[in-house]
Formats: C-alpha cells, structure tokens, sequence
C-alpha cells in the first residue's frame, strides 16, 4: 500500500534558530496525529538538516531541496548527496519549477541528480508541472510526459520504487492559485497512467503521488480526498506549525 506523505518545503527561509525551533514544534505537534501509513518530511534549508536530523523521530523525516550531481570535489557552494545522508535526511527535492526555472536545472541534469540521490540511499521528491502557458495551449500532459520521461523513467522498477511524484503545477506555485481537485486529480490519474505504461499496474499503484501549489488547510481535505491525490508538497503553509499540523490531520 502507497504511503500518504505530507511534506513541508521550507524553500530560502528561517534562520538557524527560527528553523530548529519550527522544526521542534511539528514533531511535538504531528507526534499523535500521524496515522499508519502516513509520512512527515520537512526540507529545510542545508544549515537546518543536521540539528533537526537529530530531533526527528520515527514520525517525522527530513530532505533537502537540492544536490550536486557530482559524488564531491570543487563545486564551490553545493552540497553532495553524500553530505546530505550524513545528516540523517532521508529525501531530497529535485525538479522544483523554481530550481527549473530560476537555475536552469533541465531534465538530462534532473535525471543525473536522480542517479546521485538514488545512489546514496536517498528519495527523491520529483517534482513536474506544467506553466499556466502550457495550460492555457492545452499541452499540460505532454509537458508532464516529458519530464516523465527525461527524468525518471530511465531507472529501473525498483530504483523507481524509491522516487515519490509530486505534481506542482507552475501557476499554483506561491501564488495562491490552487488547482481544482478535479483539474489536479485528472492529472495525477494520467500520471499514474503513465507509471503503469512503463513499468506495471502494481508499481503504479505503489507510488505516491503528492500535489503541490497553494495547499492549505481550507483546500487540503478536498484535494487528498482525490482518488490519485497521495498527499502534499507544502511551500507557504509549512512554514506555520499550526497549519501545517491542520494538513498533516487531514489523513486522520
Ligand atoms: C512548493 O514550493 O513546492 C509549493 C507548493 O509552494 P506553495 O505551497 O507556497 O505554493
């Protein structure tokens, strides 16, 4: 049975102790509410990773939200994979539109961090989503299929087995502009399609597909209802315990 995740993306915010102190919240916060085959990760920013690695429990897991590709060497300000396992986090978000977008990651590099964190024991989060330009021409599911296809579909059924999906639809991202449940279930059915089409029903069934842009606690309960919907990539909403618990307790 796939896991429901909820996982929070911190992206470039809260210094060290405001980060350690959020963190030591929703572990004290989600500690009773996470049920069976639910997940907790927070990725935070790298400075946070070793100190909250330590106050994570069973309940709550921590990732980063980027890697070099590279095992290590002279990459002046990056971080290895390696460095990362070492801290005690367990994922790592790659294929973020931002890190797309505003850094130029393309799927073939996308694909060679996949490797790299695979590699190391670690999960990637992988993110694919279509622009609201890419929407509005109607060509959201090529979009999808391609990064698909050109990031993760090279691996193995059982590299694959460790890569969790979240489908962040650019014009959702930050800007309060939520996909409908049914615009966002439509999509994360195809996805599914898609995995099947690759590999087999079982491993499309097994992989946890997360939906990101604007998730928040008026929205979340509708949106994980969803048949393909397996939980959330949180940006804005992860960054205040309270809501970011209320997310956490829709699976209860
Ligand atoms: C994100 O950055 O992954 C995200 C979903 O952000 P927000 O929830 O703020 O839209």
């Amino acid at each position: 049975m796939r896991k429901n995740i909820v996982a929070g993306n911190w992206k470039m915010n809260l210094d060290y102790e405001q980060g350690v102190s959020l963190f030591s919240e929703i572990v004290n916060m989600v500690k009773d509410e996470v049920v069976g085959n639910q997940e907790v990760i927070v990725c935070s920013p790298a400075i946070h990773l070793y100190s909250i690695g330590k106050l994570a429990t069973g309940k709550v897991s921590t990732g980063a939200q980027n890697i070099h590709q590279a095992e290590s060497g002279a990459y002046t300000g990056e971080i290895s994979a390696a460095q990362v396992k070492s801290v005690g986090a367990e994922y790592v978000i790659l294929g973020h539109s931002e890190r797309r977008a505003y850094f130029g990651e393309t799927d073939a590099l996308l694909a060679e961090k996949v490797n790299t964190t695979l590699k190391h024991g670690l999960k990637p989060i992988f993110c694919i989503g279509e622009t609201k330009e890419e929407r509005e021409e109607g060509r959201f599911f090529d979009v999808i299929k391609e990064q698909l296809e050109k990031g993760v579909f090279h691996l193995s059924a059982e590299e694959f087995a460790s890569v969790v999906l979240a489908y962040e639809p650019v014009w959702a991202i930050g800007t309060g502009l939520t996909a409908t449940p049914e615009q966002a279930q439509e999509v994360h059915a195809f996805i599914r399609q898609s995995i099947a089409a690759k590999y087999s029903a079982e491993t499309a069934e097994n992989t946890t597909i997360l939906y990101g842009g604007s998730c928040n606690p008026k929205n979340a309960d509708e949106l994980f209802s969803q048949a393909d919907i397996d939980g959330g990539l949180i940006g804005g909403a992860s960054l205040k315990s309270r809501d970011f618990l209320d997310i956490v307790k829709v699976f209860n």
